[in-house]
């Protein structure tokens, strides 16, 4: 990667590496932006940024995914507007970082990433969390507040109402462990998971339109649900606050639609405590179960899942050693995440590739689901994966 980065910008200086991780939300979906919990882990998936200074006063952004290089006046970055490409992510990091008090000079920034974009394993905030911590170039920064920011540029900047969960991942992963998540009081707490047992990411390879929009509605829903509930519970904010018992009391003064938004999220933050409790326990089939009921919500009650999903999530129970399967990420398209016996991987991986090729014609790309480190700059170069 440093001899890209030499190619592209010249022999010197010499820069930095610096390094941001995917995720793999194993449950706790759609619940971030409603101030609940979730439940991911930082991958070894992630998006690696090299930078040096430029004496020029530019910002250079080179993407090696889409071969493109992007030029902006480092001086006039507090003032960026979005150009709706893939640029915004690391320009609206720049901005809030100016808007933040943190200056932004010139540099030249070169990217490889091995996150699948807009596959559910959060490209995204992978990008935007290496790019500040290129943009900062060493500089301290309090790592909640950097992925707040990051999250601020997401939805300020890209216009993607998005809660919490990714960027936060992305900054305080940890090896071998999930994370559990309060995205109102912004805690976490590290999760044992069970030995004897590893989660599997299929990519169905597709995308719908759908995805951007309906996450937008899904959010205005939400709020929806709030405004209804407080008219009986005045101190509701968010659906974060609602138990199932209050909502089972109030379900029938909201529109059908709202009722169902509502129930998944309340119903999905339970799922998370209780599978929280069954890691802990070592209760794997208890786990299982609650992925699955985790995807019907989202499948019934949300509505955020596709054909494609579905199809995983039935294929994967089929299959020999699995204890459970769900979609995750946003939805209309991405990856399912499987629970499942460490021993009947490989026949996992091979049966499942079988199944939906025979319905799809697609071989679906498939991800071991390691937990990893959180962000950081990247000491040990030759751990950096070369171009594939
Ligand atoms: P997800 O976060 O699930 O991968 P998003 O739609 O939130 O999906 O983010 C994907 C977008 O992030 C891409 O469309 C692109 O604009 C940007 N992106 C991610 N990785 C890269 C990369 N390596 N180079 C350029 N843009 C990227
Ligand atoms: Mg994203």
């Amino acid at each position: 990667m440093i001899g890209a980065f030499h190619q592209r910008f010249g022999p010197t200086p010499q820069p930095r590496v610096f390094r941001a991780p995917g995720r793999v939300n194993l449950i706790g979906e759609h619940t971030d932006y409603n101030l609940g919990f979730v439940l991911p882990v930082a991958l070894d998936l992630a998006t690696y940024i090299a930078a040096a200074p430029s004496p020029d006063g530019k910002l250079r952004i080179y993407s090696e995914d889409r071969q493109q290089l992007r030029e902006f006046d480092a001086s006039s970055l507090g003032a960026a507007e979005p150009t709706h490409e893939w640029t915004d992510y690391p320009v609206g990091v720049a901005r809030e970082l100016v808007r933040a008090g943190v200056p932004v000079a010139g540099a030249n920034l070169l990217i490889r990433s091995t996150v699948p974009d807009g596959a559910g394993l959060s490209s995204s905030a992978a990008l935007e969390v290496s790019s500040a911590l290129a943009l900062l170039a060493g500089r301290e920064f309090d790592p909640l507040e950097l992925a707040k920011l990051c999250q601020r540029a997401e939805r300020n900047f890209v216009g993607m109402p998005c809660g919490i969960m990714d960027q936060y991942i992305s900054v305080f992963g940890r090896a071998h462990s999930a994370v559990e998540i309060d995205c109102r009081n912004f805690g976490h707490r590290l999760v044992n998971l069970p030995g004897g047992i590893t989660f599997i990411a299929v990519n169905t390879m597709v995308k719908h339109a759908l995805s951007g929009s309906a996450y937008r509605d899904r959010v205005r829903e939400c709020a929806a649900a709030v405004e209804g509930i407080a008219t009986v519970f005045p101190d509701v904010r968010s659906l974060r606050d609602v138990s199932p018992e209050q909502f089972a009391g109030v379900a029938s003064r909201l529109p059908e639609v709202v009722a169902r938004r509502a129930r998944h999220v309340v119903t999905e933050d339970a799922r998370v405590n209780r599978f929280v409790e069954a890691s802990t326990l070592g209760d794997v089939a208890g786990m299982g179960k609650l992925m699955l009921e985790s995807h019907r919500s989202l499948q019934h009650d949300y509505e955020v899942s596709c054909a494609e999903l579905d199809f995983l999530v039935d294929a994967a129970l089929a299959l020999d050693g699995v204890y459970g399967s769900r979609m995750t990420g946003g939805g209309f398209g991405g990856c399912t995440v499987t629970l499942l016996r460490s021993d009947a991987a490989a026949s996992f991986r091979a049966g499942v590739a079988r199944a939906y090729h025979q319905q799809y014609g697609v071989t679906p790309r498939i991800y071991s689901c390691e937990p990893s480190e959180g962000a950081g700059e990247v000491k040990k170069l030759e751990t950096i994966p070369s171009l594939a």
